[in-house]
């Protein structure tokens, strides 16, 4: 990851006025060391975080990242974000790292540094990778079970499988042994077999005309990306729904897609090693329309 920018954000309470927060920011270096070894995002992974893309020095879907990001929040009994500031943040970003291409910006809440007064928070603006090859010759996926069934969330909130946490330790764990498996990324499934989402991406799965996604409960993120690509289908006059998906109806699918806000629009060319079909001229109309501006 090439850094291009970090901000530490001193978190204002969500109902400060101000309409200016450039007074709650300070610009670090991103390459050297910011945090201290208090942290309990470092020693616990005890915070929440967002990735948003950055198009040609455009922050894309800022509006639902920074609902998710409160959503989080309040999962965590974290303190409740200051939209304005963060958005400020965003933007700022934005405008410091601008460069042609594509970015990610991050930002991260954590519950801050041990027995201190308050949370810690930044941003950062880095490179993003080249995820051309994922987006055109797509990605083989395996089902992993979560080894939760579907009334987990329900059960036990303080799961946080609804939250963007920053302890995804076991995501990254569930990437590496779908590449054991000789695939590329994997789709996390219930133990009672309901289609979940993938490590870092939400499924999308094309039966017929119509497109799918299983339904946003406590047991998955609701994707940013998944959300903006519905309502272009949508505006397309395409049919649109969120549903419970069994795991034995993945291998019905005309299509599917792994979406998320950095590498877009990774189609799907096998699950379990069944071969499924790709619809390149339909992926490339969603990389052209995930690339355009977004808000
Ligand atoms: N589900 C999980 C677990 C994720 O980590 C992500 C993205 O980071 C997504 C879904 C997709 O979300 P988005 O489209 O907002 O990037």
């Amino acid at each position: 990851m090439a850094w291009r920018y970090a901000l530490m954000i001193d978190p204002a309470a969500s109902e400060d006025p101000r309409t200016d927060f450039s007074g709650t920011f300070t610009v670090v270096d991103p390459t050297t060391p910011a945090l201290s070894v208090g942290e309990l995002s470092t020693q616990r992974g005890d915070g929440i975080f967002e990735s948003i893309g950055v198009v040609n020095g455009h922050a894309q879907e800022v509006g639902p990242h920074l609902d998710r990001l409160a959503h989080s929040a309040r999962l965590c009994d974290l303190p409740a974000p200051n939209r304005e500031q963060w958005r400020q943040a965003i933007l700022r970003a934005a405008a410091e790292s601008r460069a042609e291409g594509e970015g990610v910006i991050k930002l991260i809440l954590s519950r801050g540094v041990e027995h201190g007064p308050a949370p810690t928070a930044w941003v950062t603006a880095a490179q993003a990778p080249d995820n051309s090859a994922a987006r055109t010759r797509g990605i083989r996926v395996v089902t992993l079970d979560r080894g939760y069934d579907s009334g987990a969330p329900a059960r036990a909130p303080w799961l946080l499988l609804g939250a963007k946490t920053l302890s995804y330790a076991v995501n990254m764990a569930a990437i590496r042994e779908a590449k054991r498996r000789g695939a590329d990324d994997a789709i996390f499934v219930s133990s009672d077999g309901f289609v979940l989402e993938a490590p870092t991406a939400s499924v999308v799965l094309r039966f017929g005309d119509r497109f799918v996604t299983p339904e946003p409960s406590g047991a998955i993120l609701h994707g940013t990306t998944q959300m903006s690509l519905f309502d272009h289908l949508r505006e397309l006059g395409r049919a649109v729904a969120y549903e419970q998906i069994r795991v034995e109806d993945l291998s019905g699918a005309d299509a599917a897609w792994l979406l998320s806000s950095v590498r877009l629009a990774a189609p799907i060319t096998s699950i379990d090693g069944v071969a499924l079909p790709v619809d390149a001229e339909l992926t490339a109309s969603f990389t052209d329309y995930l690339l355009s501006p977004r808000d």
